[in-house]
């Protein structure tokens, strides 16, 4: 099939090359003239695991292009995907600026029958305004479907490639027909494709990422009670998740959620239940413990140096808002540093893949290491921040000799607490408060 999708970032980039893969013609189209010539040059702009490979594969047979040219790119295409940012506003909502400026730009080059497809997440009700303003602007004939997206970014490729379900949200049984057509070889492991209606599609992308934030909400509220009273989360999410009814993802205590799509969609939410006089207490409750999260975090360091952080350094593993990813967007660390900042701190830093994105954020504020122990060395006390897998068994005799004191404050719960106290380290993690509990013993 034909299809060009408008909006080449993490996720309009991973669909278009993984429609590619099953032997479509796929036309990546971006305003982002830089992005696209990157593109064009096998640069891949972000770090997503699998995909650089796929990208290149796909190109090399002439079924992955890129373009800046949205006209070209309609006019060649039957199924228009629209897979540009939503990005949250100041008073909650989603700002659609750019998702209308592409479902314009659509009808003003709609030359036959499309399908258009929005994979943006957008508020419930949006498809039906994209259908009347392309209206507006074309006689042909389209439809416009809702197919939120739900893949996890660190696990793009293999969500896409197979999902656990499609949701295709659609008043058109030409259109639906068409889709189920697309996305029967993602399928073929029997997950289903489930056709609703397109309000019901949009607000259940909202829901489920709703739900999901909620879950490590909870998890940190649990996490903060045992604490201080003593329990170790780490052996209550273990007791918890052995139940069936209760599952085992997103339930690690840690800094809390962030990333461009949990803290927006919430928020998104929010502002759709006030609009409608709607409760929306639980969906609060929710990002209240996020944003909470981080400053106990920070509360943990500010009291451990007696509010005097002056002239510490921190050596800081992991900036990107989740591993496997590039992206920074609402990511704990931005949180953290610039508070640690503000109280006049030193930072330096490393993360694996995030550091031209931390560039561009903190320039010359903080120092960039070239690696996790450079890092740390001379460091007042070591922060993980992001659970990246090379974090996860460090040489800690060599940790301990680079640091200036041997202190590890882990927002991932990562480390064997026990362990780390045998090596002679004070060791802060979330959910127990083991130098307290172990030195008693
Ligand atoms: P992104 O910012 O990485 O990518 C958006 C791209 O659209 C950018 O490259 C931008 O240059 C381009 N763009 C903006 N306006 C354009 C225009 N007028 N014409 C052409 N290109 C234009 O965003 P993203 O993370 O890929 O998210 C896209 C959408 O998908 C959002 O609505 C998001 O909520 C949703 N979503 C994201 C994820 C995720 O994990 N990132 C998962 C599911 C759904």
């Amino acid at each position: 099939m034909k299809i060009c999708v408008i909006g080449t970032g993490y996720v309009g980039l991973v669909v278009g090359t993984c429609l590619s893969e099953m032997g479509n013609n796929v036309i990546c189209v971006d305003n982002n003239l830089q992005k696209i010539e990157q593109l064009k040059d096998g640069i891949i702009p972000i770090y997503e695991p699998g995909l650089e490979e796929l990208v290149k594969s796909n190109v090399s047979e002439n079924r992955l292009i890129f373009t800046t040219d949205i006209k070209y790119a309609v006019e060649n295409s039957l199924i228009c995907y629209i897979a540009v940012g939503t990005p949250q506003k100041e008073d909650g909502s989603a700002d659609l600026s750019s998702v209308y400026k592409v479902a314009e730009d659509i009808g003003r080059y709609i030359n036959n029958y499309k399908v258009i497809v929005d994979k943006s997440t957008v508020p419930i009700g949006t498809a039906e305004k994209l259908t009347e303003l392309i209206k507006s602007k074309t006689k042909y004939e389209f439809d416009v479907i809702s197919n939120p997206e739900f893949l996890k970014q660190g696990a793009a490729v293999e969500d896409f490639l197979k999902p656990d379900r499609i949701i295709i949200g659609s008043n058109s049984s030409k259109a639906t027909e068409i889709m189920q057509e697309l996305y029967a070889p993602f399928l073929r492991t029997g997950n289903p494709i489930i056709t609703m209606d397109v309000k019901s599609a949009e607000m259940t992308k909202y829901a489920s990422n709703s739900f999901l934030a909620l879950k490590v909400s909870f998890a940190n509220e649990i996490a903060n009670i045992c604490e201080q009273i003593g329990a170790d989360a780490e052996m209550v999410r273990k007791g918890m998740c052995a139940d069936k009814r209760i599952g085992a993802q997103f339930l690690f205590a840690g800094l809390g959620y962030g990333g461009s799509c949990f803290p927006k969609d919430i928020q998104a939410l929010i502002k759709t239940a006030k609009d409608n006089n709607c409760n929306y207490d639980i969906l609060q409750a929710a990002d209240n413990v996020n944003r909470n999260q981080r400053q106990l975090f920070i509360n943990k360091i500010i009291n451990k140096y007696e509010n005097n952080l002056k002239d510490k350094t921190f050596g800081i593993w992991g900036l990107s808002f989740k591993p496997k990813t590039s992206d920074m967007r609402e990511a704990p660390s931005i949180t953290i540093i610039n508070e640690l900042l503000k109280l006049d701190a030193k930072i330096q830093c490393y993360d694996p893949k995030a550091m031209d994105n931390a560039k561009k954020i903190f320039k010359n504020r903080i120092q960039y290491s070239q690696n996790a122990y450079e890092a740390i060395k001379d460091a007042d006390a070591l922060l993980l921040l992001t659970e990246w897998n090379e974090f996860r068994r460090p040489d800690f005799e060599k940790v301990k000799l680079l640091l200036k004191q041997p202190i590890i404050f882990d927002g991932r719960n990562q480390y064997n607490s026990k362990k780390l106290i045998e090596l002679g380290f004070e060791y802060y993690s979330i959910g127990k408060n083991p130098n307290k509990k172990e030195t008693k013993n």
